[in-house]
Order: structure tokens, then sequence, then C-alpha cells
């Protein structure tokens, strides 16, 4: 049994430290019935851990550097979340396409984040030209064998996966439940290849899911939960993402 999960990815938003405390206020008022995470913008990490104290709602960074340490301007190491975040995203495409992560750099942040006890939320997706040329599976595949080839986490390390097709992301044009749930199953056979339990490792959903398109993905087969960018500045529609998965 997998407990659903949605996490709210809230990018370069709210634009003050206050915005995002307020924002985290509204989230927690609304006393939502799963599993739910929050990733603000690093600098407001602190604040919008304070303000979930006491509540089960966790706090995911957005990033974080492969090193542990060091002369890396700019850079969030995973140790530097002890005490604040449970974990942190990893991998996500916006990350990709803007550092020029790799599969190989994102397989050494998986490893510098689970090294920290941080759970990770581990992204992966094909581009649009990808989708369009049938690739989609060969590259989910690819992505997840490479990341894990080098992180080489342990069975029942803290990992969850998000699906997140990058075509869907931000257009407001989601991926079907279907085209989701064999990604999720395409998921888990590469999860197994890599020594993992994939039949116990939650696969989440995410692009452009909205409390209009969200009944299609808590529906499908596979998919538990969703990874929620633009929806979940919106508190009462992300309340509404999150309560489509509690079944
Ligand atoms: C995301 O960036 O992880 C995402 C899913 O964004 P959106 O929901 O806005 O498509």
């Amino acid at each position: 049994m997998r407990p659903p999960l949605v996490v709210g990815n809230w990018k370069m938003n709210p634009a003050s430290i206050a915005g995002a405390v307020s924002l985290a206020r509204a989230v927690r008022g609304l006393g939502l019935p799963i599993e739910v995470g929050v990733a603000p913008p690093s600098i407001a990490l602190a604040a919008v851990a304070e303000q979930l104290r006491g509540s089960p709602i966790t706090v995911y960074a957005q990033d974080v550097h492969w090193e542990e340490a060091g002369a890396y301007t700019g850079g969030l190491a995973a140790p530097m979340l002890a005490g604040i975040a449970a974990g942190s995203i990893v991998g996500h495409s916006e990350v990709r396409r803007d550092q020029g992560d790799d599969d190989e750099r994102v397989g050494r942040k998986l490893a510098r984040a689970l090294a920290a006890g941080l759970r990770v939320v581990l992204c992966v997706g094909e581009s649009e030209a990808e989708h369009v040329a049938g690739e989609t599976h060969a590259v989910v595949e690819r992505q997840l064998r490479a990341a894990l080839g080098v992180a080489r986490p342990p069975r029942g390390a803290g990992i969850v996966v998000a699906y997140e097709p990058v075509w869907a992301i931000g257009t407001g044009r989601p991926a079907s439940g279907g085209h989701a749930s064999a990604a999720a199953a395409t998921v888990r056979r590469a999860l197994a290849a890599a020594g993992l339990d994939g039949e116990a490792t939650r696969v989440l959903y995410g692009g452009s899911v909205s409390a209009g398109s969200v009944a299609e993905f808590a529906a499908a087969e596979g998919i538990d939960g969703a990874l929620v960018g633009g929806a979940s500045l919106k508190p009462e529609e992300f309340g509404a993402i999150v309560r489509a998965f509690a079944r």
C-alpha cells in the first residue's frame, strides 16, 4: 500500500518571504487529509518551516548542490537543510534546463541528498520532441538508470519519483492518465532494475495538474499523487487537488 502524496513546487514564487509564510499559513489552514509537502524558494525555507512547525505538512527544498560544501557560489548544500526541510526535489526539468544538469549530476545530487538524510522527489520526463518521437519510455528508463547508477541508493532509500513530461509543465496541457500510468510502470521497472523496490515506491504525476484535471490522475493506475507547480500557489485549488488523492 503506497500512501498518497502531493507536493507543491512554488518555484520562484511568491515574491517575498512574507508572501511565502502567508501561503504556508493558508495551506496549513486547509487541514488536508493526506501527506502534503511544499517546496518554497530557498530564501523562504526556514520561515516556511517555522510557520509549518507542528503541522503534518513537510517542507522540501527545490534543489540541492551535488557537493557537500565548498566554493560553489549560490549553492545550497544538502546538509544545510537539517532541521529545516525533510526532503528535496532533485532533477526538476527547469533545473536541468537552466543549470545544465545532466543525468550524472542528477545522480550526484540524489546521492548527496540521501546522504544528508533527506527524502528525495526525483523528477524524470521526456521533452516535447522526445514525446513526439515516441521516446517517452526510453528517456524515463535512461534518466533513472543513469541517476541511480551514480547514486546507488540502498533498497528502502527515501525516494519518490515524479514523472513530469516537460511538454506538460506550465503549458495547461496535462498528459492523459493513461500516458502517466504507462510511464509509472516504466519507472517501477527501472527502479527494480536498479535493485530498488519499484512496487513500494510512490510515483507522482506532474505537469499542469489543476482542480479541473486532477481526477484523471487520481484515478490513474500506479499514480500515487502529484507534483504541482502553478496550482500550488492557489490554496483553495491546491486543497482540491490534494483531496482528490484522498482515498
Ligand atoms: C512542476 O514544475 O513541477 C509542475 C508540475 O508545474 P505545473 O504544475 O505548473 O505544470
